[in-house]
């Protein structure tokens, strides 16, 4: 199947509240070219110079997000045309986003990564830290970020009731805050190639596919 097969196959499949993002970390310009014929316009990379090298290259009109580890250092490089990013992993790095989008005047829509899983090498906060900080009243200095979500990655497991478990956790933290201090939440990022189906269940606005579409990665 071709790519453009994949991409409308994935879309008649998703229901209207939730959005594809085309996860093209490691795949070739060519392969994006494929998925932008089809149709698609969001996608997401993980690393900053491979973000950069494509974001040059491609179409204008792509929605570029990030979904790695982002480093407080390279932050400088994306902040001028990025749409989301979706891994915001502490309060520094929401700072440095900030300062930096205020050099260029734009205000970037930000998500925190929620860690749940059970794998101790994944980033994130964890439920109570974000909770104290979307509380606190201190993003409301940050005006050049815009928290607009929440980021989480299920367990690796084959332990269907815990991904579930997992994801419905992340569901209820972001509906108990946008219905208290962020009514401005829109965006529940969540479901990769393995485990979307259960994600669009508890209710993501967003999942995340990669393999799905472009198939296995070349490293
Ligand atoms: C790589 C990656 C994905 C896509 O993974 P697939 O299993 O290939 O769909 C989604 N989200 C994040 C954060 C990733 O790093």
């Amino acid at each position: 199947m071709s790519v453009a097969q994949r991409i409308n196959e994935i879309k008649n499949e998703l229901p209207a509240s939730t959005r594809l993002l085309a996860v093209s970390k490691f795949h070739p310009a060519e392969a994006i070219m494929e998925a932008y014929e089809a149709g698609q316009r969001l996608f997401a990379e993980s690393h900053v110079q491979e973000l950069m090298r494509k974001q040059e290259q491609l179409p204008s009109d792509i929605e570029w997000h990030f979904i790695g580890h982002l480093q407080s250092n390279k932050v400088k490089y994306i902040v001028p045309f990025i749409s989301l990013i979706h891994s915001v992993d502490t309060e520094k790095l929401l700072e440095v986003i900030n300062a930096q989008a205020q050099k260029c005047d734009r205000v970037i829509p930000c998500l925190l990564e929620i860690h749940v899983a059970q794998e101790e090498t994944k980033y994130g906060f964890d439920f109570s830290s974000a909770k104290e900080l979307l509380e606190s009243g201190r993003l409301g200095v940050l005006k050049n970020v815009s928290v607009v979500g929440i980021m989480g990655m299920s367990s690796v497991t084959d332990d269907v009731s815990q991904i579930k478990r997992e994801f419905a956790s992340l569901s209820a933290f972001y509906h108990s805050m946008k219905e208290s201090v962020m009514p401005q939440f829109r965006e529940l990022s969540m479901g990769m190639s393995g485990d979307y189906h259960i994600a669009i269940e508890e209710g993501s606005t967003m999942v995340r596919l990669g393999t799905t579409i472009f198939g296995e990665r070349q490293y």
